[in-house]
């Protein structure tokens, strides 16, 4: 991925007038709206999926255990390879992952298999989806606008790629310091074992003076979504501030952080980043000196935890809001549904695709042609008949 040159957002706070005016001219209006590699919006989650899965079908072509996954117009051999004992190297090594977004296991919540097929088989999203994924992008872009400037600095290696998120964090905690409202906010952490990484939609204040999460999601009809969808999308709110949390109270380590992401601290930080980084006012020479920066910034800046979760549906084409809920924040039941997909990625047991009752999502599926546990559970598909039976 940060082969060849790449690029990456930097957020531009409007306090500093002397950058916006250099910077104004390179701002872009990328999907890569929030300089990572994910978009908090959940609806845009299963597209980037496979975008980012293009990178690890190339990796698991290499040879090994899994260069026989064929093309995208075969039949994957993955969940017949488990069946048949073949699959030695478990979903995290197979797919050469280091740590996970949120957004893969927000996935999992709607259909583990069809987020398996999107990692195995990318290539699948067709026009009408890449449609709905630039105007959800264009919106989210638009919002955040609305706050802060965004510079686009090039960069070559993933260490520079996590430079410039913890530039932007520590450009946002004085904002959230000062009651402020600020967007995009990356997070990292560690839960049940595994490293996930994800991005907060907005953070700010209520006039109770409570730090809220909020979550867009903008909605290509206008309608609010079905429970399956909202429960996805409470599950996602609900890990940014279990990570979030875990940030600020300074149980997210360095050494965690660098243990999973493999990243080299001496590697010297690129040109642009570093110039930005002074620009910002921050005085760092390497990836080591902005880790501990970081890491010092979120522990000793008193951030609170979050109190409140608020998702808001919007109407892409009218921007009218649809509604909004305020999630309740169940801490045991996140760590259970956590413990039990992190299960799959740690290669304890197979995926599994939906039950008889959420056969209706197999409907706009891109895999249903060739998806196994469709074809081997006949009841699947005979399941949108009345009074069927759960499958499993
Ligand atoms: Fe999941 Fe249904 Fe798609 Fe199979 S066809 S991957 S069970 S949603």
């Amino acid at each position: 991925m940060f082969g060849t040159l790449s690029r990456s957002l930097f957020v531009q706070s409007r306090t500093v007038p002397c950058i916006m005016a250099e910077t104004r001219e390179e701002e872009t209006a990328s999907a890569e709206a929030s300089g990572f590699s994910d978009l908090s919006d959940s609806e845009l989650v299963e597209f980037l999926d496979l975008e980012d899965a293009k990178e690890s079908t190339a990796s698991v072509s290499k040879p090994g255990p899994s260069s026989e996954l064929p093309g995208k117009d075969d039949k994957p051999v993955s969940v017949q390879n488990w069946k048949n004992g073949l699959d030695v190297l478990s979903p995290m090594e197979r797919f050469h992952l280091k740590y996970l977004y949120v957004t893969d296991l927000c996935t999992q919540n709607w259909c583990e298999l069809q987020m398996v097929y999107g990692k195995e088989l990318p290539g699948f999203l067709t026009p009408e989806k890449a449609a709905v994924l630039d105007t959800g992008a264009s919106i989210h872009l638009a919002k955040e606008l609305e706050l802060h400037d965004l510079v686009t600095v090039p960069i070559t290696t993933k260490e520079d790629a996590w430079a410039i998120k913890f530039l932007n964090i520590l450009s946002m905690i004085p904002t959230l310091q000062s009651e402020g409202r600020i967007r995009e906010f990356p997070v990292f952490g560690e839960v049940e074992g595994i490293f996930l990484v994800g991005v907060i939609d907005e953070l700010h204040y209520t006039s109770k003076g409570e730090l809220e999460l909020a979550e867009l999601k903008t909605r290509r009809r206008p309608m609010l979504p079905l429970p399956a969808q909202k429960k996805k999308d409470h599950f996602q709110v609900s890990l940014y501030k279990y990570i979030f949390d875990a940030m600020v109270q300074g149980k997210v380590t360095p050494a965690g952080l660098v243990h999973h992401t493999k990243l080299c601290l001496d590697k010297p930080l690129g040109p642009s980043v570093l110039r930005h980084a002074r620009q910002g006012g921050f005085s760092v020479k390497s990836l080591s000196d902005l880790i501990e920066l970081v890491f010092l910034s979120l522990t000793l800046s008193d951030l609170p935890a979050i109190d409140t979760l608020r998702l808001e549906y919007i109407h892409q084409e009218t921007a009218t809001v649809l509604g909004t809920e305020i999630v309740a924040f169940e801490e045991k039941e996140v760590k259970s549904k956590v413990q039990h997909y992190v299960a799959y990625w740690m290669g304890h047991r197979e995926p599994q695709g939906v039950d008889v009752e959420d056969a209706w999502k197999c409907r706009t599926c891109d895999y249903v042609d060739i998806c196994e546990w469709r074809k081997d559970r006949g009841a699947l598909s005979s399941s949108l008949e009345p009074n069927a039976k759960k499958s499993k």
